[in-house]
């Protein structure tokens, strides 16, 4: 869905007066491009036009890609293309703190919830490991693992399921001196339920219906490193910040589905989705990929308009 442009561009956020809420989620791991102008556009619109409130969540839970830098630009570009919040890192808000490293108390007691429920195990496989068992040629292990967000692509290769039976750590007895359960070495995946269809209705691109265990396996929510995935963070984040609404890319449908079985075994409600089509060129290749003829700052540079930007009106590539 294209952007339709008007005179609101230049215009203040107003008060919130819907139950609606919605976010943007930039990630401070290089500058905004054209799809996430996009994509950021439309859930402002959204937001603007329900009434309802946008809030701005910095996800910078990657400690080695993620620079300040990033996150000012990402600030600066949002507010060059007319893209007003009411809730941020700059602007505090009742859900506060707005950036994923300063909240990992939250994501932990998602971990700890799904843990005690049982749908967690410690998954002890290295990449190698991970990528001798997976012989099928479009099956790779990414460098940045099974994070989801982070590879774009979301191809994260189905997990064979090895570690299935590890034995979960032995609970201990709560009481003021024990330690609390913690992560920390080894990565924790989420025993998906095999053969089951989810479904859901998107708000812009209609039914959408994936099979766990065989569109995706067993997927990471808290990473060996000691970040927690970003599957994990972001059902966490959707749910404290009272999110109705979910507005981002396509690629990103079948995480949606990961995160609805999150979202039922921590009993969250889920919120609406809405996934904008992705940006392609005129040979189909999506625009992400040419991240840095195409970021928001080259493109300003080059003197285009937020709404060149914002209605494809881009020059082409050589
Ligand atoms: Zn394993």
């Amino acid at each position: 869905m294209l952007p339709t442009l008007g005179s609101s561009m230049a215009s203040i956020a107003p008060t919130p007066t819907s139950s609606y809420r919605g976010r943007i989620a930039p990630s401070p791991t290089g500058y905004l491009h054209v799809g996430h102008a996009r994509t950021f556009w439309t859930a402002w619109q959204r937001a603007r036009d329900a009434g309802g409130a946008l809030i701005l969540r910095m996800e910078d839970l990657d400690p080695d890609r993620s620079k300040a830098i990033y996150a000012e630009a990402a600030y600066d570009d949002l507010r060059w293309l007319g893209i007003r919040w009411q809730e941020g890192p700059d602007k505090a808000g009742p859900c506060a703190p707005y950036v994923q490293s300063r909240r990992r108390s939250v994501y932990l007691a998602a971990w700890r919830a799904l843990l005690r429920r049982g749908f967690l195990y410690p998954c002890h496989c290295s990449r190698k490991d991970l990528e001798a068992a997976l012989s099928a040629p479009h099956e790779r292990v990414t460098a940045q693992g099974a994070g989801g967000k982070l590879d774009m692509e979301d191809d994260e290769p189905i997990y064979p399921g090895t570690c299935r039976r590890n034995p979960a750590p032995p609970r201990q007895l709560p009481g003021p001196t024990a330690e609390p359960e913690m992560p920390e070495g080894s990565n924790w995946r989420f025993r998906v339920p095999d053969g089951e269809a989810i479904e859901f209705i998107d708000r812009n691109l209609g039914p959408q219906r994936y099979v766990a265990g065989r569109d995706f396996g067993d997927f990471v929510v808290w990473r060996r490193d000691g970040v927690p995935s970003y599957q994990l963070a972001c059902v966490a984040d959707d749910a404290a910040m009272g999110i109705t609404e979910v507005v981002r890319g396509a690629d990103l449908l079948k995480s949606t589905a990961r995160q609805i079985l999150l979202n039922r075994a921590l009993g969250y409600a889920d919120p609406a989705w809405f996934h904008c089509r992705l940006v392609v060129d005129h040979n189909g290749r999506r625009l992400a990929k040419r991240h840095d003829s195409l970021s928001l700052r080259s493109l300003r540079q080059r003197g285009l308009t937020p709404m060149n930007i914002l209605s494809a009106d881009l020059p082409v590539e050589e």
